[in-house]
């Protein structure tokens, strides 16, 4: 009989599944086995379980895709990572062979494998990944900060396209997770001011306490006058976190501006004056996933600039991992790490 751990298995539209599944085993030489430490929950596992699917999941997968952990076993070929290394993870697996992994963009690979998705991910206790995937991190990084190691991974991608510089001004459309990263990143990197626009209470008064005070709820207050009264002309950078800002993103920044586009909801469409774009000259950048910056992503963990413990509302056991995922949808947590 072989041994079994208890995961969160998604087993179709709507249906996240608590039950013993067996232990994965490494069938490759290059893979690891990784014990997992700590996992966050993610928008986008939101977005899998909720009816209808905000996005679309391989039934009978095993979720969970922003996690770290031990290395327990490896495979006979890998060497660059030893047993008992901690170690973040890429979930995204990608082919190494195509166009764009050959142009060092791994994130555009047309034979991508997502894992806590299309391939078992680490709401559980082990997980088996390819070796190329994991990246070592410093035993003194706290391991709940290695859960953000995704996500951070994937802001170093678009803070690395907008080239924020000493001063300039930036909004935030979005003031969840992802936006809080921005806007920690940014103000690492100097930022003047930093607007961070959202319309959840919850989201603007944790926006508050992290130490971010030019805070706007569009739908109570102008936000384009808002935005003219402290930067005078528009901001130099805007990020469209939530996925549906772009037309105000281009509409609150200034000429020559820059906007980055992240967050990602396939049902939002933008409307907005082409000539927008012309007269402005902007540059409008999208950013997709981590686009090789796992190791810029584990500096920044091992530097400990970020105040992520500020980040994390909740820490919870997998058992209430449904409870979690509420939380999340009814936007009452920020980031939710469990621990499996
Ligand atoms: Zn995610
Ligand atoms: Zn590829």
């Amino acid at each position: 009989m072989s041994e079994t751990m208890l995961a969160a298995v998604f087993e179709g539209v709507g249906k996240l599944t608590l039950k013993d599944v067996p232990v994965p085993k490494i069938t490759r030489p290059d893979q690891v086995k990784i014990e997992v430490e700590a996992v966050g929950i993610c928008g986008t596992d939101v977005h899998i379980v909720s009816v209808p699917p905000g996005y679309i999941a391989t039934p009978n997968t095993i979720l969970g895709h922003e996690y770290v952990g031990r290395i327990v076993e490896v495979g006979g070929s890998v060497t660059h990572i030893k047993v008992g290394d901690r170690v973040v993870v890429n979930p995204n697996d990608y082919c190494g062979v195509c166009y764009y992994c050959q142009n060092h963009l791994p994130n555009l690979c047309e034979h991508v494998g997502a894992i806590g998705i299309d391939l078992d991910g680490a709401f559980c206790k082990y997980n088996v990944v390819s070796s190329k995937l994991a990246f070592k991190v410093d035993d003194s990084v706290p391991v709940d900060h290695g859960a953000f190691a995704e996500m951070l991974a994937d802001v170093v991608n678009g803070t690395n396209k907008v080239k924020l510089q000493p001063g300039e001004s930036a909004a935030i459309i979005g003031a969840g997770p992802i936006g809080q990263l921005y806007a920690q990143m940014f103000k690492a990197a100097g930022a003047g001011k930093i607007i961070i626009v959202d319309m959840s209470p919850y989201r603007l008064d944790y926006t508050r306490k992290m130490g971010f005070d030019l805070v706007v709820d569009p739908s109570k207050q102008d936000l384009k006058q808002f935005v003219l009264n402290h930067t005078g002309i528009g901001v130099d950078v805007a990020v469209d976190a939530a996925g549906s800002g772009l037309a105000t993103a281009i509409d609150i920044t200034r000429k020559g501006g820059k906007v980055a586009v992240f967050g990602v909801n396939t049902q939002a469409t933008a409307t907005f004056p082409q000539s927008q774009l012309t007269f402005k000259e902007l540059q409008v950048l999208g950013a997709w996933l981590a686009n090789a910056t796992f190791p810029a992503a584990v500096k920044v963990l091992e530097s400990r600039v970020l105040d992520l413990d500020g980040l994390i509302s909740h820490s919870i056991p997998l058992t209430e991992i449904h409870k979690g995922l509420e939380l999340l949808a009814n936007r009452q947590a920020l980031k939710i790490v469990v621990h499996p």
